[in-house]
């Protein structure tokens, strides 16, 4: 049988030979798709003479109404400011030759090429960010939600969800690596990083009616408004019993802790680090904290001390791309604290910059001051 052309077909549903009951009767279900193709191939444009190529191109080929559709859906992902304009790639589009498949796999690639390209395509894809559906139940009772997400958002987004999933399925083998990251999305995923369980850290800022007074043993002593004293522990009950990790920030200052003498940062003085920022916090960087380092914003060769304000996370990238000596001639740029949280000064002089993914305002500094403002 020789296969069925999609032009032919377009051009019966636009000479209304085809019509919505006769498509629906035939047994076909994407009546409503067929429609729609047959509007953007045969109905009215601006660009009648790029139709035509685009037209003749698709019957050249034999292109498949699968195929049409394949072309149509990738071209319509070209973002503003493209090279090409939208018809310019349709009829460019309908000249791929090969399976459904080959041609959806060109497509994409061509279209993500000439995306590329774009001045900030960043920002105009992130326009394109949803999730959807979740609101019908299949025969099992189930529901299905898709997100969709600039690459290195999904990224960043499934890498806090990894760690928790891999913890999962090492303690019961029999989950399958989509059942772990459901739990993990189920579990709130994106708990602090190394080989801990998966437990949420709540985050704490230091209630007015509280400052921190001193450090003292393993604890912070914290003076009340009544001028009582509390330890931080104490404090941590007072606002909640049930969490394992809480960690207390001060809102210009950061993480909240000990005063510790060891090079190696504790792995409590880690978690509070690693919630503070959730993303190493140079500017554009994309690795989680989970994939970080602790890193001495002052070296410990100049002096620095295994004390939470004196640290950050930074990518091993990063951590080692610092310029550590703040009096050496400046040439990669070094981290530094400032009220609110960590910057990052460039070498040419000019003003610090923050990290300013979205994700981070799901940190717990990003929490804070959003709690302020
Ligand atoms: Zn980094």
């Amino acid at each position: 049988m020789e296969a069925l052309r999609g032009v032919t077909v377009l051009e019966a549903i636009a000479s209304g030979h085809l019509t919505r009951q006769r498509i629906v009767s035939l047994g076909f279900r994407d009546a409503g798709a067929w429609i729609l193709l047959a509007e953007v191939f045969l109905g009215p444009t601006r660009h009648r003479k790029l139709q035509a190529q685009a037209l003749d191109a698709a019957r050249e080929g034999g292109l498949s109404l699968d195929a049409l559709r394949v072309v149509d859906k990738h071209t319509r992902k070209l973002l503003p400011g493209a090279a090409v304009t939208e018809w310019e790639l349709r009829a460019e589009l309908c000249h791929l030759r090969g399976t459904v498949d080959e041609i959806d796999r060109a497509a994409s690639a061509r279209v993500r090429d000439l995306n590329r390209t774009v001045p900030d395509a960043e920002n105009k894809a992130f326009a394109g960010r949803a999730l959807k559906g979740g609101k019908n139940t299949d025969a099992r009772g189930l529901r299905t939600a898709t997100i969709t997400l600039p690459e290195r958002h999904m990224t960043a987004f499934l890498g806090r969800l990894l760690p928790t999933a891999r913890r999962l399925r090492r303690d019961n083998p029999r989950l399958t690596y989509e059942q772990a990251m459901a739990d993990a999305l189920l579990a709130g995923g994106t708990g602090p990083s190394g080989p801990t369980p998966p437990v949420p850290l709540v985050v704490v800022p230091v209630p007015e009616w509280a400052q921190v007074l001193r450090r003292e043993k393993d604890d912070t002593i914290f003076g009340l408004t009544d001028g009582t004293t509390m330890t931080g522990r104490e404090l941590v009950e007072q606002v909640t019993a049930e969490h394992h990790y809480v960690g207390v920030y001060h809102p210009v200052e950061g993480p909240v802790d000990l005063y510790r003498s060891e090079r190696t940062a504790s792995p409590k003085q880690q978690k509070l680090l690693a919630a503070e920022t959730l993303l190493c916090p140079t500017p554009v960087c994309t690795t989680s904290a989970d994939d970080s380092q602790v890193h001495h914003l002052k070296a410990w060769k100049q002096g620095g001390n295994t004390n939470v304000a004196e640290m950050t996370i930074a990518c091993q990238v990063h951590n080692a791309r610092n310029d550590d000596d703040p009096d050496a001639p400046p040439r990669n740029g070094r981290l530094e604290r400032e009220p609110g949280g960590v910057v990052f000064h460039p070498p040419d002089g000019g003003p610090p910059q923050r990290n300013r993914h979205p994700l981070r305002e799901l940190s717990a500094m990003g929490l804070i001051a959003a709690g302020r403002a």
